[in-house]
């Protein structure tokens, strides 16, 4: 039996679950601790799985998911649950939200879905109403992280519904940290400035390409773009490895909110992903076999209203469909729809073993978003995995 609790809890978890047990089961005379020593997880209450789990994805305390005191429930179904709880959930799991406030890009690039999909004959926007609805949810929970206004679309392409949009956010979410990237085509210098006047925090400019990425022609197209936008050519260069961030100086533009405004060029031979299975470019050569706390922690909007699991998946393409949690008024609010059945259970799912890749939802199982993990990742996943088990 030694050899089996052994197994199941790596050594650096064991003193932890034991403290855990401890404190939490107080009835339990010393003598009969030795049951819980030979086989602790039977007597685990969901209160003490929370603390582990908590443990467990603590590894950075910046990390706004290691705060998270509900993480136990996002592995549940809590449709029959009282909204409060779900509430509860969301505001402390969720660091980042990502809405795509339309669906028209104007570029077709060969990494995103995009390539794939023809959304630059519509441009379907989301409806203000549809917007200010979630945005009133998240007001209710006094939501102040990260908020995105891009999926797969380019939200400057219109910009009277993009100021809309940003002021929507800065009334009612106050507190939040806003966050626009786009591909600068649409920017002309009255426009920068509306932008750094509204209440964005982070505006990223994506500098694109074609065929291959070479970085002496991305630097000569950012500095082509500072020039059109009558800026300052003042800024700090970053290397990231595959790609490189130019970050402008603070004097060479004028605004209140916005603490960070970059051009930013990424080679995707390196970078890329398959986009969740859907590009035949960019695969994964060996299964994935991290865990993926985007799921956890970002509720991704597409622009007609419907919760997908990731940013990196596009709610038109065909073979992602079947995966959307539900679609905001069809399907009840963000709360409801990131809290329901087929939430919990595809997170659950993400925590099968490598040696099990078909429990894997099929998007998740060549994922390139996901890091390769270390031993102790490895020993975190195989507790978490037991924890989630008695669920
Ligand atoms: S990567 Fe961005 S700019 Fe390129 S097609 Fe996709 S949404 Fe448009
Ligand atoms: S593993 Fe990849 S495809 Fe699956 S939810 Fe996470 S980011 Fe998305």
């Amino acid at each position: 039996m030694k050899n089996i609790v052994k197994r199941i809890i790596p050594d650096f978890m064991r003193q932890q679950l034991k403290d855990y047990i401890k404190q939490n089961l107080k009835s339990y005379a010393e003598e009969d601790s030795s049951l819980y020593k030979e086989n602790p997880l039977p007597f685990l209450l969901d209160s003490q799985i929370n603390r582990l789990l908590y443990t467990l994805f603590r590894p950075d305390p910046a990390d706004a998911f290691g705060r998270n005191r509900y993480v136990v429930e996002l592995f549940k179904d809590l449709s029959e649950k009282h909204k409060l709880i779900k509430k509860a959930v969301v505001k402390y799991s969720v660091y980042h939200v990502c809405i795509e406030t339309s669906s028209y890009c104007n570029r077709k690039c060969q990494y995103c879905h995009l390539s794939l999909l023809d959304r630059s004959d519509k441009n379907d926007k989301m409806p203000i109403s549809l917007f200010a609805r979630v945005i009133d949810s998240l007001a209710e929970i006094g939501f102040d992280k990260r908020f995105s206004f891009n999926l797969f679309n380019e939200p400057l392409s219109d910009k009277e519904h993009i100021l809309e949009c940003i002021n929507i956010v800065r009334s009612k979410l106050p507190n939040s940290y806003q966050v626009l990237t786009s591909n600068g085509d649409f920017l002309t210098p009255d426009y920068l400035n509306a932008l750094l006047n509204s209440r964005i925090n982070e505006l990223v400019i994506s500098v694109h390409y074609d065929g291959m990425f070479n970085k002496d022609a991305q630097i000569k197209k950012c500095l082509s773009i500072i020039k059109r936008l009558g800026i300052k050519e003042k800024y700090d260069y970053q290397d990231i490895g595959a790609g490189f961030i130019l970050v402008m100086d603070k004097s060479v533009y004028n605004s209140k909110y916005t603490k960070y405004l970059a051009l930013r060029s990424e080679d995707f031979e390196v970078q890329g992903s398959d986009r969740a299975g859907v590009l035949d470019k960019y695969v994964r050569k060996v299964p994935a076999n991290s865990v993926c706390p985007g799921v956890m922690h970002s509720i991704n909007i597409s622009h007609d209203g419907q919760l997908l699991p990731c940013c990196i998946m596009c709610s038109d393409a065909d073979s992602l469909k079947p995966h959307i949690y539900g679609t905001v008024g069809n399907d009840g609010d963000i709360f409801d729809i990131f809290t329901n059945a087929k939430a919990s259970l595809w997170r659950k799912r993400l925590f099968a073993p490598q040696d099990d890749i078909a429990l894997r939802p099929d998007p998740c199982k060549f994922c390139g978003s996901l890091s390769a993990m270390t031993q102790e990742d490895c020993d975190r996943k195989f507790v978490l995995r037991t924890l989630l088990n008695k669920l």
